[in-house]
Order: structure tokens, then C-alpha cells, then sequence
């Protein structure tokens, strides 16, 4: 009896492990073509071509440690999304990646003058321990003057993984989810970014 219920629990892992391996075969992976700009998907096994840039399988999270640029699969991911854009005739550009720590605190300062709270200054500006500037993984689009290009990319992201994530930013991005896949709901401003 033990015997048989250890060959079956052997026979389960086995199957287990064997659909596994069989399905991270298929994840799918988004590479661009580096002299086009256009999109392939690969998977995660094969990988990209030399030719092409990986935009990842997955959502993008911060590193281990502080960065000091723009994560460079978030910069891949915005530079397909802007060449799409341009074959539609919209221009699409960053206003603000990458910022340093001391940089997060000056305009959140800045906005703590302006709002005269700090709960209402976070929600515009979230302080530089929660904001994911300074881990490279935001980007602020189009801001302030070209709303329309940043709601193409709100339209179009989730293809190249970057998603709008705070109701009261329309400029606002994140690469949350895989590309390919639907971005998550808005969550209603800065104060509720997750970890
Ligand atoms: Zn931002």
C-alpha cells in the first residue's frame, strides 16, 4: 500500500513537473527588431535574435538596488511603443524617467508647499521610499502639454507591457504587467503604489 501511494505521488510530481517544463517552453517573449523597431514575439526559451531588443516576459520590478537610469527594458519597452505611436501620427516622448532620490524629495517638498498637506501632496507626488522613479521603473509621458499622445499610450501600452496606473495621472506609466497582456485597474493616485 505505501509502496503504491509513493509510485502514484512519484507518477503525479513527474506529470507535474513534465507540464511545467512544457509550459515555460511557451511563455511568450517580446523582442524589437533594433533597426525597425517592430515587434516579434519569441518565447522565453528560444529568446531574442542578436538583432533584437528584449522587452521581457513579465512585468518589470524594481531591482535590488538603487539604479541611477532608466531600467533599460523599460526604455526598450517605451521606444516600440513610441515607433508604433509614429506610424499611427502620434508623438509620444518621456518628460521624466529616472529620478535620483534627492530629486524625488526637492518636488515632493515642492509639493507639500503647493498642497499644504502631506496626504494631499502624496497624491501628486509620492515620496522618494514609495515613488518608483528612482527605481527606474516609471515614466511620466507627454507631460503636461500632450495629453492625446499619452492616451494612445493608454490605449496601445499593455501591447509593449506599459500600463496607466493612477487615475488622477494621465501621464503616469508603469511596465506592470507582461506585454501582451491587460493592464490592471487604475488604482486612484500616488498613495496607493505598491511595493
Ligand atoms: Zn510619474
Amino acid at each position: 500500500m505505501r509502496k503504491g501511494g509513493g509510485f502514484i505521488a512519484f507518477l503525479l510530481v513527474f506529470s507535474l513537473f513534465h507540464e511545467f517544463s512544457h509550459a515555460s517552453d511557451t511563455i511568450p517573449l517580446s523582442c524589437m527588431n533594433k533597426k525597425t523597431l517592430d515587434i516579434r514575439v519569441s518565447h522565453v526559451i528560444k529568446g531574442c535574435e542578436k538583432t533584437e531588443s528584449s522587452l521581457g516576459a513579465g512585468a518589470i520590478s524594481r531591482s535590488l538596488i538603487r539604479p541611477s537610469d532608466l531600467d533599460k527594458q523599460v526604455a526598450v519597452r517605451f521606444k516600440a511603443a513610441q515607433a508604433a505611436a509614429k506610424k499611427d501620427g502620434v508623438t509620444i516622448y518621456i518628460v521624466s524617467g529616472f529620478r535620483s532620490l534627492n530629486r524625488q524629495q526637492t518636488l515632493f517638498n515642492q509639493a507639500v508647499r503647493r498642497y499644504r498637506s502631506i496626504n494631499e501632496a502624496s497624491k501628486w507626488v509620492a515620496p522618494p521610499l514609495v515613488s518608483h522613479h528612482p527605481w527606474g521603473v516609471a515614466i511620466d509621458v507627454n507631460y503636461p502639454d500632450e495629453p492625446v499622445g499619452a492616451g494612445w499610450l493608454e490605449t496601445h501600452g499593455s501591447k509593449f507591457g506599459l500600463c496607466r496606473v493612477f487615475e488622477n495621472e494621465w501621464w503616469h506609466f508603469e511596465p506592470v504587467i507582461a506585454p501582451g497582456w491587460k493592464c490592471p485597474p487604475l488604482v486612484p493616485d500616488a498613495r496607493y503604489s505598491k511595493d
